[in-house]
């Protein structure tokens, strides 16, 4: 979710994830997982001190729920590292200068008062069209989060009041203050997809990275209607990582299980969630982008049974009660196929990196 995926170039066309447009977009050639294969994910907490955060035991109880999750869905049985803690600033210590120099001005900076709205505008509408969204279609999904007198007549339109949504809600995150009485998003970059989508050019020793820290931020390309609902608040994302044997690694965020504001409850529709409900729920999400990471499946989009179709909004406890691991094999629809979107990854960017 922005049920992020796979961070893209060619494939954000076709996929709905994040990523600038050039044509320096390559797809890895590693190929998705053999069904009988051995699987350790290696794990790290990666926290923001300052922020609530799930004890080691919720933590167990995330993986065993992800572990079950992928088990019932996928039919692999996975396993995980034990689970060491580091802070986030150390952990962004890895990413390389250079490619994060080239990526900066990706950032849609709602923090400085900098921002672009037009060119937001306009990411949204290139993402809509991209897509071949209807007007209609997204209205009636969008409809009962715009104002009530908004009549858009045409994409770009409906754009300009999604960027509207995204830019207030990110703002009432921002206006979110932690136990300590400041901001929840200060001036730190942490809560910038940029960075986490930039973490698998360093030396990342990691498959999986769970923080709980918000990621919530906009950009100028790949924006699309959910995470512009959402108030670009990120839940997961699978991204290209040079030092995985899977070509990607995952971010999870735990924020939007356990955060109990007005915004995430107005985008969890009145779902209520104990400390316990929230891991189950967050491990159970995991499964998600652990498909997209060992398998490259795709987005079922719709399809209710399926692990892979992205939730809606933050509603997490209707998404895993609808699941049926039965009706949505592997390789029974197109997106569900193994290696449907492969890991692609930015050649001028590694160009840039010291050969190891
Ligand atoms: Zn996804």
């Amino acid at each position: 979710m922005r049920s992020k995926c796979l961070s893209i170039g060619l494939a954000l066309l076709l996929f709905g994830c994040k990523g600038e447009v050039n044509d320096d977009w390559q797809k890895s050639a590693i190929p998705p997982i053999r069904p009988d294969a051995a699987v350790k994910l290696r794990v790290v907490h990666a926290i923001n001190p300052r922020l609530a955060r799930f004890s080691p035991d919720h933590l167990k109880i995330i993986l065993a729920s992800a572990q079950l999750t992928v088990w019932k869905n996928f039919g692999v049985y996975i396993e995980f590292t034990d689970v060491p803690e580091m802070r986030i600033d150390q952990l962004f210590a890895l990413i390389p200068p250079a490619v994060m120099q080239e990526r900066l001005s990706s950032i849609y900076d709602f923090k400085s008062g900098k921002g672009d709205r037009q060119k937001l505008v306009e990411g949204i509408d290139a993402t809509l069209t991209e897509r071949g969204t209807k007007l209609e279609d997204a209205l009636s999904f969008a409809a009962p989060y715009l104002p009530a007198n908004a009549h858009p007549e045409d994409l770009m339109a409906l754009s300009g009041l999604l960027a509207d949504v995204m830019l207030e809600r990110l703002q009432q995150w921002r206006r979110l203050n932690a136990a300590d009485g400041a901001p929840v998003l200060d001036a730190s970059p942490y809560n910038e997809w940029v960075y986490w989508d930039t973490l698998g050019y360093g030396n990342l020793p990691y498959d999986l990275v769970i923080t709980n820290q918000p990621i919530a931020s906009a950009e100028y390309y790949g924006a699309d209607l959910h995470s512009a609902i959402r108030g670009g608040l990120t839940v997961g994302t699978t991204s290209f990582s040079r030092d995985s044997k899977y070509g990607s690694y995952i971010v999870m965020s735990t924020f939007p299980f356990q955060d109990d504001s007005a915004l995430t409850k107005l985008l969890r529709g009145g779902e209520q969630y104990s400390e316990e409900d929230a891991a189950e729920l967050a491990g159970a999400y995991l499964a998600h982008e652990i498909g997209h990471l060992l398998f490259q499946l795709g987005h079922p989009f719709g399809q209710k049974s399926c692990v892979m179709n992205p939730v809606s909004m933050l509603r997490f406890r209707e998404w895993a009660r609808q699941l049926d691991g039965a009706e949505c094999r592997i390789g029974s629809r197109p997106e569900m196929t193994a290696g449907a979107i492969p890991p692609t990854y930015n050649a001028a960017w590694m160009k840039m990196l010291q050969p190891r």
